[in-house]
C-alpha cells in the first residue's frame, strides 16, 4: 500500500520544481531530496531569510556536488546577549546515499528552525538569539542520487574517518583515512569553523537508535554521566528510542564520524538513525508527521546545549596568603577533572594551583596552596578547565570578578595592590550568575 501510494504520490509531484523558490510542501513532505532540489529548497532559503540563513559550502564531493552547510542564528548579533560567545550545533545527514529519512530529519531540524522564525515562534527565537546551527544536509551527494551506501569509489564514508580507521576489520573503509573528498572535508569544517562545537549530531537511517560512543571498542565513554543524563531525559519525557553506545547497541564499527566527533574533536556526540526504511525514494505519510518524535528529541538537545559542557561557577574564594579556599559549582552536565586557578598579568600565566575536579551538576570545596603566588597591580584570577573530561575536549578560561575575591588574614593593607580593603562581596556577582543560569533553563 505504501508503495503505491508513494507512486501516485511522485506522480502528482513529478512535474519538479525549477524554478528558484523552495518546493512546494507537498513536493517537501512527501518526496526525498535528490542533490538538485536539496541545492534548490538551501538557495531559497538562503534568498528567503537572509537574516538568519548564512549558506557556506564545505568542500566538494568527489564528482565535484557541493557540500551545502545551512548555517542558522541571528546573525545581526555576532554574540548572545549577554556578550558571552553563541553556543555551537553541528549536525550532519546523508554519509549513506540510500539513508534518505537520516538526510531528511537533517533538512527536517533545519527547517523546524527557519520557518519557526519566520512564524514568530519563541522558542525558535530564543535558541537562534544564543545559537549557531550549522547543517551539512547531504555529505553523500554522489550516493544518494544513485540510492547506494557507498561514495562514487565504493567506500562506506562513515569508515574513513581519522580515528582508529579499520580496526575493526571494516567493509570497504577506503585506501587510508580521510581518503575520501567528503570526509575529509567533514573534519576540515569541524576543525576549522566549528571546533567549539558542544553538539554534534549525525544522522542515519537503519535500526531506530540512537549511539554515543564509542564503537571501537565496547567501553562507556569517560563522559558517561553527560551521555546517560541526556538518555534519562529523553526517556522520561520525549522518547523512548533506545540510546546506547554504539558498539553494544548496535554492532563495533571503527573510523566513524561519532567517534572521530568525539576521541578527537571532544564534542558530545550521537548517531542518530531513523526507522529501518531504505528502499523507497518518498513517504506517504507526510515526513513532519513521521519524524516529529524524532525532531523533539532534536529541539531538547539543541534548546539544552549551554547544559552540554562542564559550567564552573565560583561561588566563594578567599584567599589567606597560605591557600586559597575555594566552593566551586558546575552548572553543567559534563564533569571536568584538570581544573586550575591561574593568575594571569598581561597575558601572561604568573601562577597556576593544583589540579581539581568538580562532578557534573555537582560543586567543590577546594583548598589550594599558594606557594610562589604574589599579586600584582594589574593581574586577576581565572579559572582554567576542560568542557568534558575526554582529553580532546577543548580548555576554556573564564576570568574570575574581582568582587567575588575576598583576601583575609596576615597581610598589611599597604602589602595589597588593590585601592580599597573592603573584598567580601559575593552577591553582586554570584546574582549575575543565577539570572544567567535561568536565562538557559527554558525547557
Ligand atoms: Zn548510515
Amino acid at each position: 500500500m505504501r508503495i503505491l501510494a508513494v507512486l501516485a504520490m511522485l506522480l502528482v509531484a513529478s512535474a519538479a520544481p525549477m524554478a528558484s523558490a523552495q518546493q512546494p510542501d507537498i513536493v517537501q513532505e512527501h518526496w526525498y531530496h535528490t542533490y538538485t532540489t536539496l541545492s534548490i529548497d538551501v538557495n531559497a532559503w538562503a534568498d528567503d531569510y537572509p537574516e538568519i540563513v548564512d549558506l557556506a559550502i564545505a568542500g566538494q564531493t568527489e564528482l565535484g556536488k557541493n557540500l551545502w552547510v545551512v548555517r542558522i542564528s541571528d546573525w545581526s548579533q555576532e554574540t548572545k546577549p549577554d556578550g558571552t560567545s553563541k553556543d555551537i550545533v553541528y549536525i550532519d545527514g546523508g554519509h549513506h546515499g540510500n539513508e534518505h529519512l537520516g538526510t531528511e530529519l537533517a533538512f527536517l531540524t533545519a527547517e523546524f528552525y527557519i520557518e519557526g522564525w519566520a512564524a514568530g515562534d519563541q522558542e525558535v527565537i530564543d535558541v537562534l538569539t544564543t545559537t549557531e546551527l550549522h547543517v551539512l544536509v547531504m555529505l553523500n551527494a554522489d550516493g544518494n542520487d544513485l540510492d547506494t551506501r557507498w561514495n562514487i569509489n565504493q567506500v562506506d564514508l562513515n569508515r574513513n574517518y581519522d580515528h582508529h580507521w579499520n580496526e575493526q576489520d571494516e567493509t570497504q573503509p577506503g585506501s587510508g583515512p580521510f581518503s575520501e573528498a567528503e570526509t575529509l572535508a567533514n573534519s576540515i569544517y569541524m576543525n576549522t569553523v566549528v571546533p567549539d562545537a558542544d553538539l554534534y549530531i549525525t544522522m542515519h537511517t537503519g535500526v531506530w537508535i540512537m549511539l554515543h560512543p564509542w564503537g571501537y571498542i565496547p567501553d562507556q565513554p569517560i563522559d558517561w554521566e553527560l551521555f546517560h543524563g541526556i538518555r534519562d531525559d529523553i526517556h522520561e519525557n520525549i522518547s523512548d528510542i533506545p540510546i546506547r553506545n554504539a558498539n553494544q547497541g548496535l554492532y563495533p564499527n571503527s573510523g566513524t564520524s561519532r567517534d572521530y566527533g568525539y576521541g578527537i574533536m571532544g564534542f558530545p556526540t550521537f548517531t542518530f538513525e531513523t526507522d529501518d526504511e531504505q528502499w523507497l525514494l518518498g513517504t506517504a505519510e507526510s515526513l513532519s508527521s513521521r519524524l516529529g518524535e524524532e525532531l523533539d528529541v532534536m529541539r531538547y538537545l539543541i534548546t539544552n546545549i549551554w547544559y552540554w559542557r562542564a559550567r564552573l561557577s565560583i561561588t566563594s574564594f578567599v584567599y589567606d596568603s597560605d591557600s586559597i579556599e575555594l566552593e566551586v559549582e558546575n552548572l553543567g552536565r559534563a564533569t571536568t577533572a584538570n581544573a586550575t586557578v591561574r593568575y594571569i598579568d598581561q597575558g601572561e600565566v604568573m601562577w597556576t594551583s593544583g589540579l581539581f575536579s568538580v562532578n557534573a551538576t555537582n560543586h567543590s570545596h577546594v583548598n589550594l596552596e599558594t606557594t610562589n603566588l604574589s599579586l600584582t597591580t594589574d593581574g586577576h584570577f581565572e579559572l582554567y578547565y576542560q568542557k568534558r573530561v575526554i582529553d580532546s575536549s577543548i580548555w576554556v578560561n573564564e576570568s574570575i570578578p574581582e568582587e567575588l575575591i575576598e583576601i583575609t588574614n596576615g597581610m598589611s593593607a599597604g602589602w595589597l595592590p588593590f585601592a580599597s580593603p573592603i573584598w567580601a562581596v559575593l552577591a553582586i556577582g554570584f546574582a549575575g550568575l543565577r539570572r544567567n543560569k535561568r536565562l538557559h533553563s527554558n525547557c
